[in-house]
């Protein structure tokens, strides 16, 4: 099962591999109207096949060939860099999914609100610098970021940041109003640095959260989501 829609350029390519139609169809339109350009595969060697073709793969792990898992790790084993958003129901899985081990970027579990998995996917584009309307400039409440010339600012005051903390707030903010996994945050943000480990994060939220004047307790910047990660408010969007 294969169709393609195509709209305006410049094309962002994404490929959504979901065998299940009635998750499929509406998920493909709905990211056309996004403006991307979407094909579907409803294989794990379709994914694979069409995985270095695109900006963004869409991967559910329950497909009907190749275990889910399996197809990330062998994109990733190709060398394949594209971004891999995974569809999950099997929650208990998700480590897993995240997890260095099968090399997917994010994760969305089953059953999905559209509106959070079309975020994720700008998030994820907009990291990998993939999104046609990549901007340079970022802003989630008073906070905005000069991302090339990377500077902050909140309000009227630039902010002082390292350079971690200066890519820690890039991903959050880039991705504000949804949740960021603590495994994509320390890809994103330490790549395969091995310092960085999962208390240097919460140190530098921490040290960050001071930066903004944020209240860890009650915190109206960085909200720790438990056993999740870190999702910036963006109290602008609704
Ligand atoms: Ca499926």
């Amino acid at each position: 099962m294969t169709w393609v829609m195509t709209y305006d350029e410049p094309v962002t390519r994404v490929l959504l591999a979901e065998d299940d139609p009635a998750i499929a169809e509406p998920l493909a339109r709905a990211l056309a109207r996004e403006g991307y350009e979407v094909r579907v595969q409803g294989t794990g060697q379709g994914a694979i096949d069409g995985a270095s073709g695109v900006d963004l793969v869409v991967l559910d792990l329950g497909l009907p060939d190749i275990d889910g898992l399996d197809v990330a790790r062998t994109i990733r084993s190709q060398g394949i860099t594209t971004p891999v958003l995974v569809l999950t129901a099997r929650a208990d899985e998700v480590d897993l999914v995240v997890g260095l081990d099968a090399g997917a970027d994010d994760y969305v579990t089953k059953p999905f609100r559209l509106a959070e998995l079309l975020a994720r996917v700008r998030a994820l584009l907009r990291r990998t610098g993939s999104e046609p309307n990549d901007e340079d400039e970022l802003q989630a409440q008073d906070v905005r970021i000069d991302v090339a010339a990377r500077r902050a600012f909140q309000g009227e005051s630039e902010l002082h940041l390292t350079a971690k903390e200066f890519e820690l707030l890039r991903v959050l903010v880039a991705a504000a109003g949804t949740v960021v996994a603590r495994d994509a945050i320390m890809r994103e943000v330490w790549g395969a640095d091995p310092s960085g480990s999962t208390k240097t994060l919460d140190m530098h939220v921490s040290w960050l959260r001071r930066k903004l004047g944020d209240d860890a307790n009650a915190p109206s910047y960085i909200t720790t989501v438990r056993g999740m990660g870190f999702r910036f408010e963006d109290a602008g969007q609704g």
